[in-house]
């Protein structure tokens, strides 16, 4: 299948979820995960009409999106990759929504670099609901915590949470946790789901899937 195939495939997936959790149609946003992949492999998902993409690595970003942007008005880039502050500025410049917020040096990086460029980068706090050791995010018991010194210390705000369930375990409590937590937090906003589990992600009131596979193909 083309890459317009596979992107009509997923949206259609999203819009069943929608109406199979009875949630509203379009309730659920699609963000492309394009990394690995160069500018001429996502083109044809801007041309199917998809806008809103997401890449894990700033530099590799950096290396096709400014020029993506420029040829077309209205793409949303979100960063989902770990980001170390000395590339805050660079994220801040280029990305439009940054997922992964999961400590304060970062946060505090970020607010600094929004403030310096006057762009309004919109923040999701990266929870790491398996406490796995080799994934970044911020502990469950820690993150109501963390999103006020994010709100009212720091001063950003924030406008959702973000998980990536462990891989060889049941995303389903992984994703109520996260829905658990956001509403504690006032929040309502959560990106969760990726290629392999979406559909249970919009089950679980996820507001943004992240698929990169199941849309250009194996990376
Ligand atoms: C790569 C990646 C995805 C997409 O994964 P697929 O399995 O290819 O859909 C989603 N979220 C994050 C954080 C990723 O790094």
């Amino acid at each position: 299948m083309s890459v317009e195939e596979q992107l009509g495939d997923v949206l259609s997936r999203i819009r069943e979820g929608e109406a199979a959790a009875g949630r509203h149609d379009g309730s659920v946003s699609l963000v492309a995960v394009s990394k690995t992949f160069d500018a001429e492999a996502i083109r044809p998902a801007i041309a199917a009409g998809q806008r809103i993409f997401g890449e894990n690595r700033v530099q590799e970003a950096l290396g096709k999106w400014p020029e993506l942007k420029a040829e077309t008005a209205g793409i949303e880039l979100h960063l989902i990759g770990p980001l170390q502050s000395n590339k805050a500025a660079d994220a801040v410049a280029l990305f439009d929504v940054i997922e992964t917020i999961d400590r304060e040096k970062i946060a505090r990086a970020v607010a600094a670099e929004i403030t310096r460029q006057a762009k309004p980068v919109r923040l999701y706090v990266q929870v790491n609901t398996g406490l796995e050791p080799q994934k970044a995010g911020i502990a469950p018991d820690d993150t109501i915590a963390f999103v006020n010194l994010c709100r009212e210390t720091i001063g950003i705000p924030v406008e959702g949470l973000m998980c990536i369930p462990p891989a060889d375990e049941n995303p389903g409590p992984h994703f109520a946790l996260l829905a658990k937590l956001a509403e504690r937090c006032g929040l309502t906003k959560l990106s969760m789901g990726m290629s392999g589990d979406f559909e249970t992600a919009v089950q679980f009131g996820a507001t943004s899937v992240r698929v990169g596979s199941a849309i250009f193909g194996t990376r």
